[in-house]
């Protein structure tokens, strides 16, 4: 695709967004049709991945979500329980937000201050927060225009040190029993639709809380994760996670692959673990 049908391909997408935005109950509806219809646009989406850059709303993160890295998953279903993320959690779960997500900074304001309500007012989530969001884009302090942490970053920036703090990779942060609960809950997500973020009963919390682990049929699927968590190989464990939702079953395990990564090829980043599943499953 050259220069000027990249152009074309993004006033078709706004052209896009303006019909969702009139009309929100048939957002995603009308997007896949959108989709159906212009081939550039997927061309587009599997080159460059630029469907997602454009327009996202705050009120579209919730749709997104099923999307996204365990990672980020389990920060926005947090979120949404607690109304409320410590630093390192919104640190890390914003700038995914900003670069993989693509959200504005218009919009990342909204998303976090309904994110926090009712726990905070609007006045307080401007005094205590707002701040930090703005920091993110490059608006406040030093003006930095901060990108998203990669994997090793996550895994080796700071362990999540109390209940309460969500922030990490679950592959390496949590306990083993937490583990298994959360990727029972996270595959769920994409066997049984209605088991959404919103309406799951999961509690699973960091390594230092306990929740009984689950005995559902998934738990064999998980077994080749699991052991490639046994030996520290967090990156081809959430590769390998990627593939099986993705319906290739154990490709990344046994050379052969029908998903969006290549048999062997690892995840580095959230951003590109949500890239690839998100246009994945907007392809099917
Ligand atoms: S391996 Fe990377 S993308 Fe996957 S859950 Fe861990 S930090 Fe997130």
């Amino acid at each position: 695709m050259n220069c000027i049908n990249i152009e074309q391909t993004i006033k078709q997408i706004n052209t896009l967004n303006e019909a969702v935005q009139k009309n929100e109950n048939k957002k995603f509806e009308l997007k896949f049709i959108y989709l159906n219809e212009f081939d550039d646009i997927k061309d587009a989406i599997n080159k460059f991945g630029i469907i997602h850059k454009q327009g996202i709303r705050h009120t579209d993160i919730e749709y997104y979500a099923k999307y996204f890295p365990p990672c980020m998953n389990f920060l926005f279903k947090k979120l949404k329980e607690k109304n409320h993320l410590k630093f390192d959690g919104r640190m890390q779960f914003g700038l995914f937000l900003k670069c993989g997500v693509g959200l504005s900074l218009a919009e990342s304001l909204l998303f976090w201050e309904k994110s926090f309500q009712p726990k905070f007012d609007t006045i307080e989530f401007n005094r205590h927060y707002a701040y930090n969001i703005r920091h993110n884009y490059g608006k406040e302090g030093s003006r930095i225009d901060y990108t998203s942490m990669d994997c090793q970053q996550i895994q080796n920036h700071s362990e999540p040190k109390s209940f309460d703090h969500y922030h990490g990779c679950p592959f390496k942060h949590f306990s083993t029993s937490n583990l298994i609960d959360y990727l029972n809950f996270y595959i769920r997500q994409y066997r049984d639709p209605s088991n959404s973020i919103i309406s799951s009963t999961f509690s699973s919390t960091t390594t230092t809380t306990t929740t009984s682990t689950s005995t559902s049929t998934s738990s064999q699927d998980i077994l080749p994760i699991m052991s490639l968590v046994s030996q520290k190989s967090y990156c081809k464990a959430c590769s390998c996670l990627l593939q099986l939702i993705q319906g290739g079953g154990y490709s990344y395990y046994y050379g052969n692959t029908s998903s969006s990564i290549d048999a062997q090829e690892i995840i580095t980043s959230p951003d590109k673990y949500f890239l690839s599943n998100f246009n994945y499953f907007i392809r099917k």
